[in-house]
């Protein structure tokens, strides 16, 4: 497929803008562009039709299935994107006197609330874009709750073996070091190995529960009692809320803070890089330490407040606040009983397609799996050859978008499938069928899978240098 630049003819163009008509203002020279600014150039149908055919060579949820665990790439209602897309929110600006934005407070407030009803939290702020970033901030709490009390030789973070990559990370930069603990036989923490772990330098623990096997952890309140009788915070990645929604409340299994992943969890559609948002959320005795400002209201109205020993700002402004627009209409829209349904068929989506696959595939952990389950490929390619990178290679060519692979790390040859409540029984269906179909293909012409996609444009880059060396910019030959 060419680029803009290659489709580019000289003095070709679309002339969209009217004329100015505001006076021209001449600037100094030393502001003036010294060469010709090289921009492609082109008619406006072929500009249409390059942006068409670059939207047909990615695949999202409006293409087909795309169980990505860990994800939650879910279809999310057209009815929150028009909210959000509203002329009275999209023109809003963020330095607005706050007496005429007393809805876009108020759409924070219910938010927060609401979030905080949901979470089992008492209090919540949207700055943290990101699921990472809300880490980073949850584990800045627990920081200034230690630095507060005079208890600086606080400086482990345990972390499960089966964690999202994420959590060592924030952990990491949050100032922490990071302890590890097993997982034991039934893919929970192997409480035995924290109970050695904890002690008077335990800052915290980081957990997501159901974990990143798509495991519920049933001894949660003995672990996160153990973290709290050593004087430490617990930590609850809340990225995956998909599953337990209206049913469990982290801070009823003994959460101190957490953080959500709005654009996973409350209907923001992600994968693209953005905008997210990951609030995070506290118990009552952590909510001084929380990022400034947050919303509040008395018998004037919502207002603006800096929390009394607050982190400070970990981004501009309020966070991205039409993610929490849309966030609060899905909430609204479903209802309490809605919320609770999506994720009761969440795992029941999830259940099913473990169900039908584990006659071919060996389930990692074979129990009631929540939101996701990691199915292991090892016996797989120990008898045909065929790898888990070779069978998500092949889903391409079915309009499937691949499962997350190896990952999590202690499984060998994994593939991670969310369905999500979103899908209908029939194309779970037909999603297993294919799945049935490339395990008969491994056996009965392994090579065409270690050479898949067969119809895809790109079909295996070095992912090495896709990642670390991309080309994300057009070389001009005269450059
Ligand atoms: C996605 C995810 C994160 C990170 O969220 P980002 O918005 O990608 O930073 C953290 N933990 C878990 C369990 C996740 O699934």
């Amino acid at each position: 497929m060419k680029l803009l630049f290659e489709l580019s003819k000289d003095n070709r163009r679309l002339n969209l803008i009217p004329p100015c008509d505001v006076e021209q203002v001449q600037l100094d020279e030393r502001h003036l562009r010294k060469e010709k600014l090289n921009l492609p150039q082109l008619s406006e149908v072929d500009l249409s039709r390059h942006y068409t055919e670059l939207a047909k060579q990615a695949h999202g949820v409006n293409d087909g299935f795309y169980p990505l665990g860990s994800c939650t790439m879910k279809y999310n209602p057209r009815i929150d994107e028009e909210v959000a897309a509203h002329p009275n929110f999209l023109g809003l600006h963020p330095t607005q006197p706050i007496e005429t934005v007393q809805g876009a407070l108020e759409v924070l407030y219910q938010s927060k609330q609401l979030l905080c009803e949901i979470t089992g939290m008492d209090d919540m702020s949207f700055q943290p874009a990101a699921g990472a970033h809300g880490e980073y901030a949850g584990l800045l709490l627990i920081r200034k709750y230690h630095q507060a009390r005079n208890d600086e030789e606080r400086v482990n973070i345990i972390v499960p073996d089966s964690a999202h990559g994420t959590n060592p990370a924030s952990a990491t930069m949050a100032g922490f070091k990071v302890i590890n603990v097993p997982s034991n036989s039934e893919g929970g923490v192997d409480i035995e190995e924290l109970k050695k772990v904890v002690g008077k330098d335990t800052a915290g623990l980081m957990l997501t529960n159901p974990n990143t096997l798509g495991l519920f952890d049933p001894n949660i309140l003995e672990i996160t009692e153990i973290i709290h009788e050593a004087g430490g915070l617990c930590y609850y990645d809340g990225a995956n809320m998909n599953a337990i929604m209206g049913r469990v409340r982290p801070g009823d299994m003994g959460f101190d803070c957490i953080h959500l992943n709005l654009h996973k969890t409350f209907a923001t559609p992600h994968g693209g890089g953005g905008p997210g948002s990951g609030p995070v959320g506290c118990k009552d005795f952590l909510k001084d330490f929380l990022p400034k400002p947050t919303v509040e209201k008395d018998s004037n109205g919502y207002h603006f407040e800096t929390p009394k020993d607050s982190m400070g700002q970990v981004r501009s402004y309020y966070g991205n606040f039409d993610v929490v627009v849309k966030a609060l209409t899905y909430i609204k829209s479903l209802g309490k009983e809605g919320i609770k349904e999506a994720s009761g068929n969440a795992v029941l989506n999830a259940n099913y397609m473990m169900n039908k696959l584990k006659k071919y595939y060996d389930v990692a952990y074979d129990q009631i799996c929540m939101h996701e389950f990691v199915l292991t490929l090892e016996g797989l390619k120990h008898e045909t050859g065929v790898s888990a990178m070779d069978i998500a290679k092949g889903l391409l060519d079915y309009g499937i978008h691949p499962p997350t692979m190896y990952f999590p790390l202690i499984v060998h040859e994994a593939l991670m499938l969310e369905p999500t409540e979103t899908e209908s029984k029939e194309t779970l269906d037909e999603a297993c069928d294919v799945f049935i179909e490339l395990h008969k293909m491994a056996h009965e012409n392994p090579e065409h899978l270690h050479t898949a996609p067969h119809k895809c444009l790109i079909a295996r880059p070095n992912e090495v240098d896709a990642a670390r060396n991309p080309i994300l910019r057009y070389v001009f030959k005269n450059d």
